[in-house]
């Protein structure tokens, strides 16, 4: 099955309005691969810069978070009409750190994901297992349920426009990266779960990705595993060489 290669930076909370400015100028003369789908998620203040610096390219622009509601009394909130006015398309669901420190629950994730495709933005929607987890052998099974829930009461016309991205929670930020082999077996138990959900085919077609401390040096490896189509990618794609991962 080819599916398209797609490369996500996070950038979590880094990089001011004019850092972003003169980072992505900076990137954007690189050579990148044209068979790979390229997306920053940068803060809600870096949209306008980004926005612009990339608007003579193919690279895309994604938010990191969203709110449920329409619009209203939600002080310090951002909605999905507000974000795909601003030119974003993709936007980061569900990442493990929103679900720890900001107490998202996967009811949550399951409003905001439904949200973004009422506005058309691309969900990249965010799963992975703590150590303990791990541990105990039941890693698999929450995820399945991760999943499950996240994509509740969404049609298979709207899952169409979902990213979904594997993160081992003891991965992010660790410099541990899974196995290759870790990696794989976790995004092909996510395909069958996609399929089980929806249809065989449509489980073929979903684009899904590993994240958790890539680097220039472990991305080749993991991308060219089956059933995995790329990365999001956070500490590394706030460096110039992010384009070594976009191209591996
Ligand atoms: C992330 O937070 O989405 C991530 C993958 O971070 P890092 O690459 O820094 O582990």
């Amino acid at each position: 099955m080819n599916r398209r290669k797609t490369v996500i930076g996070n950038w979590k909370m880094n990089f001011t309005h004019k850092e972003t400015a003169s980072f992505l100028e900076k990137f954007k003369t690189n050579d990148l691969d044209k068979n790979a789908d390229v997306i920053f998620c940068v803060p809600f203040t870096d949209i306008s810069a980004a926005v612009n610096a990339l608007s003579d390219t193919n690279i895309k622009v994604g938010a990191q978070n969203l709110y449920f509601e329409e619009k209203g009394a939600y002080t310090g909130e951002v909605s999905a009409k507000m974000l795909s006015e601003c030119g974003v398309e993709y936007v980061i669901i569900g990442h493990s750190e929103r679900r720890s420190l900001f107490n998202e629950t996967d009811e949550i994730i399951n409003k905001k994901v439904k949200k973004a495709l009422e506005y058309n933005l691309k969900p990249i929607l965010c799963c992975g297992e703590t150590l303990s987890q791990r541990e105990r052998g039941i890693e698999y099974d929450f995820i399945r349920t991760q999943i499950k829930s996240a994509l509740y009461g969404i049609s298979k016309e709207d899952a169409k426009n979902i990213v979904i991205a594997y993160e081992p929670i003891w991965a992010i930020g660790t410099g541990n990266t899974a196995t290759n082999e870790q990696a794989e077996e976790m995004c092909l138990t996510i395909r069958n779960c996609v399929k089980e959900l929806y249809v065989e085919e449509f489980g073929e077609k979903i684009i899904i990705l590993y994240g958790g401390s890539v680097n220039t040096k472990t991305a080749s490896e993991l991308f060219k595993m089956e059933n995995i189509d790329g990365g999001l990618v956070g500490s590394a794609s706030l460096k110039d060489d992010f384009s070594v991962i976009v191209n591996a």
